[in-house]
């Protein structure tokens, strides 16, 4: 990996793309309706520990839907891929992430645990003894990837809990076709303190770079989960990391992805790092609009598309 590229790269997209209007914040969760939607972060990290940033990407916002990556990780590590995939699946729903109509259409089967519905079952999944013994555990897991202490942040915490209706219906779904593991209403509280802890880009972006290292965190050096899982977990974000548009992503990007409506978007290159992107305003998917731009034009610069091959 050329250095001066890849900061020429960085800093082209962000100073291209952080004047961009388009989108709108998330309004559906009070807390992130009021975040100031001109912040706009970029980081790398490689799986050597290079990091690389630009813009704000000392500002901690909520992780919102990411966090199922890293519950994923857990269930994935504490249960194996088949029964995870026998469980909830690896297939896009083409629907939007609550969507009801999915579990519909699938016989109540959530499909993906990077839509609410699978999100819930895998966070109900994880072995617990109890609602806190489930929370501390995922919290150790996003800490663990991210390389420092991450944090549950009251206020959106309390917003989301107190507008989570929809969410606690799917639980409720979920547990009359038996695809729902735990006391439901455990599994969306849970779910929802999941979606509530705070990233900076840095810590997203080192999140992103222990799948790129075949697991291992390249900052700590800690194993987070085994290398034979991590293809599995990064199927799983191509199929469906960009709710409906995970097509499109894949068609223009061609890297796994996550994003959140927080404004967070992740996107792993395997054997070589991770680029996070922050920025709240959306698109009508929930796909924060700059993050897509700034990383689809860093990928790009770098020749980065897992699909990419040379004649022979
Ligand atoms: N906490 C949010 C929800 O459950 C996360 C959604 C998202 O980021 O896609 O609606």
């Amino acid at each position: 990996m050329d250095k001066n590229q890849l900061i020429n790269a960085i800093n082209t997209a962000y100073e291209k793309f952080k004047d961009i209007h388009d989108g709108d914040n998330a309004s559906y969760i009070p807390f992130l309706a009021q975040v100031p939607a001109e912040l706009t972060g970029l980081c790398f990290v490689s799986v050597t520990g290079e990091v690389h940033t630009v813009g704000d990407t000392d500002y901690s916002f909520a992780i919102e839907s990411i966090s199922k990556v890293i519950t994923l990780a857990l269930a994935l590590k504490q249960h194996g891929a088949k029964e995870v995939h026998d469980k909830i699946g690896a297939d896009a729903t083409g629907l939007p992430f609550n969507s009801v109509m999915a579990l519909e259409l699938h016989n109540d089967k959530p499909l993906s645990p990077l839509v609410n519905a699978g999100a819930m079952a895998t966070t109900s999944l994880i072995k617990a003894d109890g609602a806190e013994d489930r929370w501390q555990q995922i919290l150790s897991m996003q800490s663990a990837m991210a390389g420092s202490q991450i944090m549950l942040s009251k206020d959106v915490n309390d917003s989301e809990q107190m507008t989570n209706t929809h969410n606690k219906a799917i639980a409720l779904l979920l547990q009359s076709s038996g695809s729902m593991y735990s006391d439901p209403f455990q599994a969306c509280d849970v779910y929802t303190r999941q979606c509530s802890t705070l990233y900076n880009c840095v810590e997203l972006a080192t999140t992103g770079a222990c799948l790129a290292n075949g697991g291992v965190n390249p900052v700590s050096g800690e194993t987070i989960l085994s290398a034979d899982l991590v293809p599995r977990l990064l199927a799983e974000m191509m199929t469906e990391g960009l709710y409906e548009r995970s097509g499109d992503w894949a068609f223009e990007v061609g890297l796994p992805g996550k994003s959140g409506v927080g404004g967070g978007l992740l996107a792993v290159i395997p054997n070589v790092g991770a680029l996070a992107a922050f920025s709240p305003p959306l698109d009508v998917a929930g796909n924060s609009v700059r993050g897509q731009l700034m990383i689809k034009s860093v990928a790009n610069d770098m020749n980065w598309n897992l699909f990419n091959s040379v004649a022979h």
